[in-house]
């Protein structure tokens, strides 16, 4: 409920013009409130007096904050090695730890694992909590979220970091709910906040239209999801020298409601578009599933892959895990050609860190020719055979 304190109120309007509900009036020198409220808050935040507050709204902070010390990064490892997106992880968590003057930690969960957790350390991690057991074969969401509560209860990091891939969208939301902790999910942007040590987590919001800077001032761990290939991992260094600490979990907590009958590796996983360095890609410009056969061409004669935009997965044309953007993935190949792609935002945040871009589209004000190094103006299904050609008869085939 909207509270106004009659007291402190000065009639001056502010939170009338500012309300985008028409909630607000000033009747006899004071602010009224009817029940058009959303309790959206503007008014609050514009009155100079302080004279509104949403009851409740207050939220009461944990009283050990500074008892939390330590940046964390969940290094995932799925079909027998290390994500690449943990290095990622590693190489802005160093950043991150080297500003606030502590230590970096891995936590690393799997069977017969142990081996490459020097890997961790090499790529930046001082210490790495490494949990190695047969029951770990298979990932368990429950399981892994027990192992990964009971470690951060005990050790108090003050930052927890994953990757926003399958394994981590799934485990972390759980972690962070259990411990009452804040979690800024797909964040492009981490940076630690000069004045106070606070993790500045940025990540795109309102359709990518704007760019939110999110803190968790009141709670603790400060926890965020990171897109793979949007940090960059720091070159691996042999040499570092680090600890592993060997943890065995409580009794009972390797035990699981999950049975797993049996692991397939997905579509998804054998494309992999974030993997690979040269992408051609195809918009609602192919106009259709055969189409991305004239693409599929042009790729494979350059060793790359598919990729498409969210029109062209909705159309039917090609599956989700070649999308690129804001609900897609987020790619940063050497060279990525869009074909028929006119460059919206949602679409730009998944590409636009490309070494090399190179934009086909018969239309000269295309937003994608902003960000494109190189800008072919014409109709793709003139162009694109014709470069495939030409690649081929450089190549003397
Ligand atoms: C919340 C939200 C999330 C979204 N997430 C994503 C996302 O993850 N990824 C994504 O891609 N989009 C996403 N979108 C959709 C996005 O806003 C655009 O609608 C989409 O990217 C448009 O795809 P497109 O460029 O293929 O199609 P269009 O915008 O229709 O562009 C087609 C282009 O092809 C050109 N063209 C047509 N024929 C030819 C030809 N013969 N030769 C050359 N050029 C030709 C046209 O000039 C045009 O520029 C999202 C939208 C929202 C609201």
């Amino acid at each position: 409920m909207l509270i106004v304190d009659s007291e402190k109120c000065i009639g001056c309007g502010v939170c009338e013009e500012n309300c985008p509900f028409g909630a607000i009036a000033v009747v006899d020198g004071c602010a009224v409130v009817d029940d058009g409220c959303t309790l959206c808050g503007s008014c609050v935040e514009t009155c100079e007096v302080g004279a509104l507050h949403i009851e409740g709204a207050e939220k009461k902070a944990q009283a050990d904050l500074e008892e939390w010390s330590g940046i964390w990064v969940f290094a995932e490892y799925r079909h027998g090695r290390v994500a690449p997106v943990a290095y990622e992880l590693l190489g802005i968590g160093r950043q991150l730890a080297d500003q606030r003057g502590v230590p970096l930690s891995a936590v690393f969960l799997g069977s017969g694992i142990e081996d490459q957790a020097g890997l961790l350390i090499a790529a930046g991690a001082d210490k790495v909590f490494l949990v190695d057991d047969p029951f770990l074969e298979d990932y368990r969401e429950d399981v892994y979220g027990r192992i990964l509560v009971e470690l951060i209860r005990e050790h108090k990091p003050e930052v927890v970091l994953a990757g926003a891939t399958a394994i981590g969208r799934s485990v972390i939301p759980q972690v962070a709910t259990v411990l009452g902790a804040g979690l800024t999910a797909d964040c492009t942007g981490l940076a630690i906040r000069e004045e106070d040590g606070m993790l500045l987590q940025t990540r795109p919001a309102f359709g990518g239209n704007v760019m939110a800077t999110i803190v968790c001032p009141h709670s603790r761990p400060q926890m965020a999801t990171v897109r793979p290939k949007v940090m960059v991992p720091a070159e691996p260094d042999p040499g570092r020298s680090g600890e592993v600490v060997r943890v065995v979990p409580a009794a009972g907590v390797l035990s699981s409601k999950v049975e797993v009958l049996g692991s397939v590796q997905s579509e998804q996983d054998q494309v992999n578009i974030q993997e690979v360095e040269i992408l051609v890609s195809g918009g609602r410009g192919l106009e259709s599933e055969k189409g991305f056969e004239l693409i599929r061409e042009l790729a494979d004669e350059l060793g790359g892959a598919v990729a498409a935009s969210r029109a062209a997965v909705d159309s039917g044309w090609i599956s989700y895990p070649h999308q690129v953007g804001q609900t897609g993935k987020t790619v940063c190949p050497k060279l990525y050609i869009a074909c028929g792609i006119s460059g919206a935002i949602q679409h730009l945040v998944g590409m636009q860190s490309a070494e090399t871009i190179v934009a086909i589209n018969r239309d000269e004000n295309a937003p994608i020719f902003d960000i494109a190094t190189y800008s072919l103006v014409g109709d793709l299904f003139d162009i694109v055979p014709l470069l495939t050609t030409r690649i081929r008869e450089g190549r003397g085939r």
